[in-house]
């Protein structure tokens, strides 16, 4: 099966990534959201990224090029022309069902559809679907055009051969696909938000200071940046949501969401998008 237009749904913070790096990788895009000002944004993004990975000379196609493979749209149906789906909508159940049952009444039986999702089961995303052996995890890392990273999450019952595909088409993408089985947080976030939410167990007890403790993990463990101004830049309402993905899942209580992250979300502190969090961004 050739992959020739890729269905991206959802034109958010990653929808819009995943598309530039497929059109920048050679394939013809159809980047849908229901929000028209959100594909006005994702234009302007892209164009921005663009010029300077241009600059930069990692790009060498012009522009113009690269988005003439991109055709933007409110319609869904038009979705129809795409032989390959990624979805990257809201990280809710609901609008993740509705999507996906939809994309799963139009399209051809053969598309393989994936999500993009950080944390909910693949498995029970598949089963909204007729294809369930044509549907797995597509998990990008923010920002998609300069992390390579891409984890692909195999529910229980994708195919071997969606599996190839899938894998295929991440490569081709330029990105290092690593496979992960299908349990809450999949790998990436199974690691790295207990670390975070450790973190905040630490400033909590007073172990140390939000620069003391930031500073030991980039300066003693080599990370570019510390767990506290990580999870400012994820947004701390979306660690908390992944923490009570992992505290329900496994039913064990060393992923108890700590509680002062609790608090910092009830008072609207998520970090940089709130301009505060653990650090102040105003
Ligand atoms: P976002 O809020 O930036 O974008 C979501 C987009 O979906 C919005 O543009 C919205 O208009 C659109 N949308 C909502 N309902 C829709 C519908 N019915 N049809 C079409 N479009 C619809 O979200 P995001 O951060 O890009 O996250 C998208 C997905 O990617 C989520 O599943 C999230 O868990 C996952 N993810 C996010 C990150 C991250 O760092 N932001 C990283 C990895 C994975």
């Amino acid at each position: 099966m050739e992959i020739k237009k890729i269905g991206i749904v959802g034109a958010g913070t990653m929808g819009h990534g995943i598309a530039q790096v497929a059109a920048s990788s050679g394939f013809e895009v159809i980047l849908q959201d229901i929000s028209q000002e959100q594909l006005n944004r994702a234009l302007k993004s892209m164009e921005k990224s663009l010029d300077k990975l241009i600059e930069k000379g990692k790009i060498s196609e012009a522009k113009e090029t690269i988005l003439g493979r991109l055709k933007m749209t409110t319609d869904v149906t038009a979705l129809k022309e795409a032989n390959f789906i990624i979805e990257a909508v809201f990280e809710n159940l609901e609008v993740k069902k509705q999507v996906l049952q939809t994309l799963d009444s139009f399209l051809p039986s053969e598309v393989i559809i994936t999500s993009n999702t950080s944390s909910i089961s693949i498995t029970k995303l598949a089963a909204f679907t007729t294809r369930a052996d044509r549907f797995m995890g597509m998990h990008f890392m923010n920002p998609v055009p300069l992390m390579t990273l891409v984890e692909l999450i195999k529910g229980l019952q994708t195919s071997s051969e969606t599996f190839t595909i899938v894998k295929g088409l991440a490569e081709k993408m330029g990105k290092v696909p690593v496979e992960a089985n299908d349990f809450p947080g999949f790998i990436s976030n199974r690691i790295l938000m207990p670390m975070i939410n450790e973190a905040i167990f630490a400033l909590m007890e007073g172990v140390g200071t939000v620069e003391a403790i930031d500073t030991v993990m980039k300066l003693g463990m080599n990370h570019p940046m510390g767990p506290l101004a990580l999870a400012d830049l994820i947004g701390l309402d979306v660690c908390l949501n992944i923490m009570e993905v992992l505290y329900e899942g496994f039913g064990d209580p060393k992923y108890r969401p700590c509680p002062l992250l609790r608090k910092m979300v009830e008072a609207g502190y998520l970090g940089r998008k709130s301009g505060r969090g653990f650090y102040n961004y105003s």
